[in-house]
C-alpha cells in the first residue's frame, strides 16, 4: 500500500542464495512520528509564554520599569504567562503519570455523587469561573465505581471546566449521574453553546488539538484536557463519547463500571 513503511532485511541462507524479509514498520513509524510531534508541540507551547516573560522582564529592567503604572501592567502579564506555563507543566505531568499507570487497573471504590459535589464546590470558588451555573442531577442509587479517585476527579474537573469555558455566558452546565445497564454508571456533562462541527470531534482527544487555538488559550486552555480524560477513561476500561449539535451545544458521556460488591 502507498503509505506503508517497509524495512528490508536480507539473510544469506546458502552461498549465492538470499532470503529477503520485508518488515512492515508502519505502526512503529506512526508511533515515533506522534512522539516527535508531541515533543515539538509541547516545546512550542512552553516557549511562547517563556519568550514573552523574558521580553517583559528585560523591558522592566530598563527605564520602563521606573514607571509604576507600566511596572504594574507588565508584572501582571508576566504573572499570567507564568501561570499558563504552570498549567501546561501540570497537564504534561498528569499525562505522563497516567500513561505510566496505563496497565494497572485502579482498585479503589469511588462515590461519583460525592466527587461531583466536591468538584462543583472547587469550581464554584475558583477564579474567573461561573460555578453558580452548574446544575447537578445526581441519583442516590448510582453504585460506587472501581476507580482512582484523583483521576476521576480530574475527568469531572476537565469536562465541567470545558463546558463552562465554551458554553454561552449565562447558560447552565448540567452534570447528570445515572445507573446504566449491566452494572454501568453513566455520567453526562452538557452545555449550551455554538457546539462543535462534526469534522473536529474525532480529533478533540489528540494532544494539543483545538478547534480555535486563540480562544482556548485566552480561556486558559492547554489543549491537553480531553487527551487526559481519554487516557483516564481508558485506564478505567470505560467509554467516552462526545456528541455535539452546531448552534445548540455539546454533551460528553463517560461510562464507567460499578465496583464489585
Ligand atoms: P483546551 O485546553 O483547549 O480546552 P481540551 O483538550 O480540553 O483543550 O479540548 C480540546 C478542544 O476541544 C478545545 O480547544 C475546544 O476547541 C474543544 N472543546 C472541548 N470541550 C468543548 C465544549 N464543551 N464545547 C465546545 N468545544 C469544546
Amino acid at each position: 500500500a502507498q503509505d506503508r513503511r517497509w524495512q528490508m532485511r536480507a539473510t544469506e541462507t546458502a552461498p549465492g542464495t538470499q532470503i529477503v524479509h520485508l518488515l512492515d514498520q508502519t505502526g512503529q513509524h506512526a508511533a515515533e512520528r506522534m512522539r516527535v510531534d508531541f515533543v515539538a508541540n509541547a516545546s512550542h507551547e512552553l516557549r511562547t509564554p517563556l519568550s514573552s516573560i523574558l521580553g517583559y522582564v528585560e523591558t522592566l529592567s530598563d527605564e520602563a520599569g521606573d514607571d509604576p503604572a507600566i511596572r504594574q501592567r507588565f508584572l501582571g502579564i508576566v504573572f499570567d504567562e507564568a501561570t499558563r506555563m504552570e498549567r501546561l507543566v501540570e497537564d504534561l505531568m498528569s499525562l505522563s503519570r497516567i500513561e505510566a499507570e496505563k496497565f494497572r487497573l485502579p482498585s479503589a471504590t469511588v462515590d461519583l455523587n460525592l466527587l461531583a459535589v466536591e468538584v462543583h464546590e472547587a469550581l464554584r470558588h475558583s477564579r474567573g469561573t461561573r460555578g453558580e451555573d452548574i446544575v447537578l442531577q445526581l441519583d442516590e442509587n448510582v453504585p460506587p465505581v472501581a476507580g482512582d479517585r484523583v483521576q476521576l476527579s480530574q475527568v469531572l474537573h476537565n469536562l465541567i471546566g470545558n463546558a463552562m469555558k465554551y458554553g454561552r455566558t449565562g447558560t447552565p452546565v448540567t452534570v447528570t449521574l445515572q445507573a446504566g445497564p449491566r452494572d454501568a454508571v453513566v455520567m453526562q456533562i452538557e452545555d449550551e453553546s455554538e457546539g462543535i462541527a462534526p469534522e473536529h470531534i474525532p480529533r478533540l482527544t489528540e494532544r494539543f488539538y483545538r478547534v480555535d487555538a486563540g480562544r482556548s488559550r485566552s480561556l486558559g486552555g492547554t489543549g491537553l484536557g480531553l487527551a487526559i480524560v481519554k487516557h483516564i477513561v481508558e485506564r478505567h476500561r470505560g467509554r467516552f463519547d462526545i456528541a455535539s449539535t452546531v448552534g445548540k451545544g455539546t454533551r460528553v458521556t463517560v461510562t464507567l463500571r460499578a465496583a464489585e460488591r
